[in-house]
């Protein structure tokens, strides 16, 4: 029996010594127990020590969405903040322009803007004189005044 236990595993060892078997054969089947308890036990450590890395990447990986999602929302209020930024930039620049065109539009060509229509009579071909102009061979006073 000490030769059976001293052929054992360190862990097996340190559980069956010091203890009294009424058989060899009771030696072995108590040592196969505790080996299944140690394997199981192993297993068991092998399973949760696999388990927390698992946990643990799952947990740096959502640390690193969290993070990722964190500078993205940044990125985007910075982005948006620049965006409102330069939507009132151009609307400062537009109001400007604006401004600046009712200048030189209205001011000093009021009576165009206001009535473009009598500005801007459609030139119509003289038959008679050969030219585009205001008035067409029939409305045309010179042809009218030949005899
Ligand atoms: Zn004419």
């Amino acid at each position: 029996m000490d030769r059976f236990i001293e052929g054992l595993q360190p862990d097996l060892q340190a559980r069956l010594k010091h203890k009294d078997f009424p058989s060899l054969k009771k030696l072995i089947d108590k040592a196969e127990l505790i080996a299944l308890a140690i394997e199981e036990a192993q297993t068991r450590n092998r399973i949760h020590a696999v388990y927390a890395a698992r946990e643990t990447t799952a947990n740096s990986e959502l640390a690193r969405v969290v993070e990722a999602l964190d500078r993205l929302n940044e990125k985007v209020e910075k982005k948006a903040a620049t965006h409102q930024e330069e939507v009132e930039r151009n609307l400062e620049l537009m109001r400007k322009q604006l401004a600046q065109k009712q200048v030189q539009f209205y001011i000093p060509n009021q009576s165009f803007v206001t009535q473009p229509g009598a500005f801007k009579r459609a030139t119509v071909f003289c038959d008679f004189h050969n030219t585009w102009g205001t008035h067409t061979e029939a409305n045309c006073w010179v042809k009218q005044q030949m005899p």
